[in-house]
Order: C-alpha cells, then sequence, then structure tokens
C-alpha cells in the first residue's frame, strides 16, 4: 500500500482522536444498553453514560439546561430540524426566512425547500471578505419572518461571521436565529448568552469525535418550540425520535471535553502552523491571493488562489496532500464553489480556490512538506501553461 497523503483537509472531517474511542470502546462492548432501556441496568448505564455527554456539550456551549442539548445523526440533521421544525412551528405567525449566500448546503438547501412549498427567503449577499452586515439583517426582518440562519464560521473560507450583532437585532424584532456553528464548536469558545441564538447546530466529527452524531441546541427560555421532523418513540423530548446511538454519543461528549480544555493551546499552535504555511506560499509562489477575512478567520483555515492556475489542476499536481477545491458535500458536482462566487471575485480565482485545513495532530514538518509540493505544483503548471 502506497503511502496515505499529509491530511489537510480537518473542514471535512478530523481523524478521531485516540481519546475518543477509548470513551467508546466500552460501549460497544458489555456496555450495549438501549439508553431508553428504564427497567434495568444496561439501559440505566447507558442513560448515565448519554446524560453525562449531555452535560459535557450544554456546559461547553454555556446552555442554560443539558435538556436544551437534542442528539441528532449530525449537523445536517440538527439544520434540516431547526429550520423545516421552527418554520412549521411558526407557520401561522409568518412564512419568511432569512439566510446567507455562503450556509452549508444543509442550511441552504431545506431553505430552499420551503420556498418551493410556497414560503418566502431572502438570501443574503456577503461582502468581499464572506462577512454578513447585520444591518441588512435587520433590513430584510419583516412581520412575517420566524427564522434568521447565519452561521458562526464557514466550513470553505473560515470566515467568522458577526453573529452576536446579528443575534441583538434578531432579539430586538423578536425573531429567532439559529446558527450553523459546526465549524467552531471547540475551535472557538461559544457563549449562547452573548450570541442571542435560540438554535444552535453541531457535529462531532468537525472536532476528532465520531460520524453520525451532532446536536442542535433549542432553548427553553424564551421557549423554542420546533415540530418533529422524525416520528416515533418521542426520545430527546419528542424532537427526535430513535435509539440513541451510545457509543457516538459518549464520544462526541469525550471530544468536546478535550477540545474544550486544549482549546486555546491548541488554536495557538494551528494558527502558527497555517501562518507558517502562508508565509511560505507569499514568499515562493508570486500571484498567491488569500480568500477569507484576514483576521475574522478559523485557526486552521488557508484558502488560497494562484493566479493563473485553475484547483482542479493543481489538486491532480498535489498528489502527495490530502486538500480539496471545496466543500465536500458539493464536490460530487463539478460546480465551483457558490462560497467563493458570493465574493464576488474573478471567474480565475473562483476556479483557483484551494482550501488547506489544518488540524490538531499535523506537525510543522508536515507543513513544511506542503510548501515544497505547492511551490513545485504551482510551478509545473506555470511553466506548462
Ligand atoms: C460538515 C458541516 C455540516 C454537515 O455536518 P454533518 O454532521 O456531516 O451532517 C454542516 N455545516 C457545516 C458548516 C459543516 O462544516
Amino acid at each position: 500500500m502506497s503511502a496515505l497523503p499529509i491530511y489537510l483537509d480537518h473542514h471535512s472531517t478530523t481523524p478521531v482522536d485516540p481519546r475518543v474511542l477509548e470513551a467508546m470502546l466500552p460501549f460497544y462492548r458489555g456496555d450495549f444498553g438501549n439508553a431508553a432501556s428504564r427497567s434495568h441496568a444496561y439501559g440505566w448505564r447507558a442513560e448515565t453514560a448519554v446524560e453525562m455527554a449531555r452535560e459535557e456539550i450544554a456546559r461547553a456551549l454555556g446552555a442554560a439546561k443539558p435538556a436544551e442539548i437534542v442528539f441528532t445523526s449530525g449537523a445536517t440533521e440538527a439544520n434540516n430540524l431547526a429550520i423545516l421544525g421552527a418554520a412549521d412551528a411558526l407557520a401561522e405567525r409568518g412564512d419568511h426566512l432569512v439566510t446567507s449566500a455562503i450556509e452549508h448546503p444543509s442550511v441552504l438547501d431545506p431553505c430552499r425547500f420551503l420556498e418551493s412549498r410556497g414560503k418566502r427567503l431572502t438570501v443574503l449577499p456577503v461582502d468581499a471578505d464572506g462577512r454578513v452586515d447585520p444591518a441588512a439583517v435587520a433590513e430584510a426582518i419583516t412581520e412575517r419572518t420566524v427564522l434568521v440562519s447565519i452561521m458562526l464560521a464557514n466550513n470553505e473560507i473560515g470566515v467568522i461571521e458577526p453573529l452576536a450583532e446579528i443575534g441583538r437585532v434578531c432579539a430586538e424584532r423578536g425573531v429567532w436565529l439559529h446558527t450553523d456553528a459546526t465549524q467552531v464548536l471547540g475551535k472557538l469558545p461559544i457563549d449562547l448568552g452573548e450570541l442571542g441564538v435560540a438554535l444552535l447546530s453541531a457535529s462531532a466529527h468537525k472536532l476528532y469525535g465520531p460520524k453520525g452524531v451532532g446536536c442542535l441546541y433549542v432553548r427553553r427560555r424564551p421557549r423554542v418550540r420546533l415540530t418533529p421532523q422524525l416520528h416515533g418513540g418521542g426520545h430527546e423530548r419528542g424532537l427526535r425520535s430513535g435509539t440513541l446511538p451510545v457509543p457516538l454519543v459518549v464520544g462526541f461528549g469525550e471530544a468536546v471535553r478535550i477540545a474544550v480544555a486544549e482549546q486555546q493551546a491548541e488554536a495557538k499552535r494551528v494558527a502558527e502552523l497555517r501562518d507558517r504555511l502562508w508565509r511560505r506560499i507569499q514568499a515562493e509562489i508570486p500571484g498567491a491571493h488569500r480568500n477569507g477575512h484576514p483576521t475574522e478567520c478559523l485557526a486552521g483555515n488557508l484558502h488560497v488562489s494562484f493566479d493563473g492556475v485553475d484547483a482542479d489542476g493543481l489538486l491532480a499536481e498535489l498528489t502527495e496532500l490530502a486538500v480539496s477545491t471545496g466543500s465536500a458535500c458539493s464536490s460530487a458536482t463539478p460546480e465551483p464553489s457558490h462560497v467563493l462566487r458570493a465574493l464576488g471575485h474573478s471567474e480565475s480565482r473562483v476556479r483557483g480556490g484551494l482550501r488547506i485545513g489544518i488540524g490538531r495532530f499535523n506537525t510543522p514538518e508536515e507543513i513544511d512538506r506542503a510548501g515544497d509540493a505547492l511551490v513545485r505544483g504551482v510551478g509545473r503548471l506555470r511553466e506548462a501553461a
């Protein structure tokens, strides 16, 4: 087997931290109970483990109560539950939703689905750095607005949105704010009180936890009511029926515990690696541009375009690196990224966009090898042109 490439695609997914896997294993072995079984110790032990994970996640978010955390299969499901569930629960009050042009497809697509079923939708533009203007949110809100959904940080260009200001706008107008915080949980501190959000989505596999589990925070005070999208046994306060995947939930809790404990040190280390790579690129590759916001950006994100270089061609050159051109979720289709498009850049810069996502286990040596590969790859493509 040939050696695997250096993994620099941490916005797409992250490896499971070995400590997380250790915490999960007992729940695949003897502790296999159903957390909803009330009549014996197998069930009680599973339930206790689930509630500990719920408390860990609630604490990390600054939620008032653990019961505000609803486990789902991931952020896609959490986003769908928030958007479809809020639009339905408030159907008597209004029919208008507000979101941004750079949201993940799991936010944009349910919004567009609702539009196809007769709801009204405003998709706000972003500036050239990828930021939503809170004043534009205020302008978009009408008497009939039921939900505003703006992500906390973007999964392609890493831009961090001014969510606290958007939260104040929504609170003044009495409109629920949902945020997709999938790229942020464990990477930056989150304070629900400060953000003023009613609903927040996250996913374990973006923070060194297992794939297949995530959560939706659903605020209790003031009360947020959602129409469930899955009907069944009434698990998760009736909001999400289905037997909980106990090992995954336990892994999610452990991943959050580790990420919070190590957050500051990790963000510093990852940002240093990112800056090291960007300095190298700037020094050795002329015509390199960084996409996104220069300071309001996730620590591990480096999104670059090289003049005259098509990213798909570059990917083919960079066989020793695992990087990507856009969000993995839409890379099955050859369309260039809707996020880069929304920044208003030229066609060639959009087609040249390369996303590098640095994470917990990357080393300075790997970053230097990535720099070598980029210098070589861009050089070869430009010579061939
Ligand atoms: C990865 C990601 C999602 C989807 O999460 P899943 O748990 O894989 O469904 C949603 N939003 C953002 C911002 C993401 O990065």
